[in-house]
């Protein structure tokens, strides 16, 4: 054996150990960090050297084996050198398997073999079981699918430790934003990419957690988005005030990172939805612009709006001329294609970021034209007009121009009059009844006189 070390050197012998490839052979760090692995790490896993080298072990193991690894490291360090153990690895195609480990420490290393025992284990717990066992990785590629913006998480603690620790958590799932101070997270709140989820610490210096979460509550960008608290005061009526304040949970401290990630996965799903349905109840099914829910919420905001700052608002109520025509020659699917023709065009053609155009139904769109007086909603309302009827759609059915056309009331509130803001609807329906009567293919504009003078055309 002498002359055997003495014609090769350490890293050589070393080096065909590691070409072997029967079962899993590597060397960590302390800390878990892959310094050298063999070649049945890419035949059971799927991983070359270079993939795994440099990352940590702890990173693919199966979450709910993590705590157990975790502390097996701490084992290591503390109170033992070698210790036999078994968890789920993740391989490259993000399956696991199971694995048989021996971990045994020398100094700031720890030297391991492995085996792969999944198909003893399958047979042992039942194949349905190992399924489930084995295929999170599958439910988390759905959930991915389901879900898939990576979500944004705001951690707002005055401790870089705890920050840290949340940062180094949540980071592979979430993109996370960290900030010390409640200033700047009103302003991250508040800016035109919001968190989905906040993490707030109660006791900070400044401004602490209750007032940020106060505050995020009044502003109409930052109420919906949802704060769970971090506490280190776990009286249940410390507990109760946060969520009275609205917060829709809360962890304590120390923090256990498995519930974390539980609760954040759980309730960043519901934020999901939550935006989702928020997005499918405001806009219609056939046209994609605003629905009438979302004219009438909007329109709702804008009033109060005029009334504070004393300024104008125009509504037009825009209807398709001679439809039913349309329907009965070209049947209702193209009738259905000319709606979406015409919405998308309506929508387009209004210019001010805070303009809505709307499906009202059936072959009616409404206007809200915010800050408008009445020559400017006129003039809006007769670039609509031009707009369609230049679209120059078929309508050879139609007694007016062999093209679809569309008729428009146009109403403006009076601003010596806040009466006149609960009108508006039933004035522009009005002024349409007049267009129509006139003759279509035309705007009506509604005043004090409309009925003893007829419509200004
Ligand atoms: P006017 O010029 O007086 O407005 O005549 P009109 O035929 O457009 O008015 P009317 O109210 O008599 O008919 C509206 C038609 O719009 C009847 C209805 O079938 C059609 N319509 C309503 N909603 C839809 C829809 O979603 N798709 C299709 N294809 N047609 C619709
Ligand atoms: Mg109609
Ligand atoms: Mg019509």
């Amino acid at each position: 054996m002498e002359n055997f070390y003495a014609t090769n050197t350490p890293a050589q012998i070393l080096n065909r150990i590691f070409s072997l490839n029967l079962d899993l052979l590597c060397i960590l760090s302390i800390q878990g960090q892959f310094e050298k692995i063999n070649v049945a790490w890419e035949r059971i896993f799927g991983y070359s050297p270079e993939k795994l080298e440099g990352t940590n072990i702890i990173d693919y193991v199966h979450p709910d084996d993590r705590d157990a690894t975790v502390f097996i490291f701490s084992e290591l360090i503390h109170t033992s050198h070698r210790l036999t153990f078994s968890n789920r690895f993740r391989s490259d195609d993000n399956s696991y398997r199971y694995i048989d480990w021996e971990f045994n420490r020398h100094d700031d290393y720890v030297y391991v073999a492995g085996i792969d025992i999944t198909h003893t284990k399958l047979s042992a717990i039942g194949l349905q079981e190992a399924r489930k066992h084995l295929e999170e990785s599958h439910i988390q590629t759905a959930l991915r699918e389901l879900c898939p913006i990576r979500q944004k998480i705001l951690v707002v603690d005055d401790s870089p430790l705890n920050t840290k620790i949340l940062e180094t958590a949540l980071s592979e799932d979430y993109e996370v934003l960290i900030t010390h101070n409640g200033k700047e997270a009103l302003s991250i709140c508040n800016s035109d990419d919001p968190p989905d989820l906040i993490l707030l610490d109660i006791i900070m210096p400044e401004m602490d957690g209750y007032e940020i979460c106060n505050r995020l509550n009044q502003g109409i960008k930052t109420k919906d988005i949802p704060v769970i608290f971090l506490t280190s005061l776990t009286a249940a009526n410390d507990i109760e005030y946060g969520l009275t304040l609205g917060a829709i949970d809360y962890i304590t401290k120390p923090f256990s990172v498995p519930i974390i990630k539980a609760k954040i996965k759980n309730h960043l799903a519901l934020k999901y939805y939550q935006d989702t349905l928020k997005i499918n109840t405001d806009v219609d099914q056939l046209t994609q612009i605003a629905n009438r829910r979302r004219f009438d919420d909007t329109m709702t905001q804008e009033i109060k709006k005029a009334k504070r700052t004393g300024t104008i608002l125009s509504i037009l109520l825009i209807d398709i001329d001679h439809f039913k025509f349309y329907n009965d020659t070209y049947g209702h699917l193209e009738g259905d294609t000319c709606l979406k023709k015409v919405a998308s065009a309506l929508s387009s053609t209004l210019k001010r970021p805070r303009d809505l155009a709307a499906r009202w139904g059936g072959e009616e769109f409404a206007c809200l034209l915010p800050n408008t007086n009445a020559k400017g909603a006129e003039n809006v309302a007769e670039s609509l007009r031009a707009t369609i009827q230049n679209l120059a759609i078929p309508h050879d059915s139609s007694p007016i121009q062999g093209v679809v056309t569309i008729s428009i009331g146009v109403v403006t509130s009076n601003p010596m009059d806040e009466s006149s803001f609960d009108n508006l609807l039933k004035r522009s329906d009005e002024a349409l009844y007049l267009a129509k009567e006139a003759g279509r293919n035309r705007i009506a504009v509604w005043h004090e006189d409309i009925e003893s003078m007829g419509p200004y055309l």
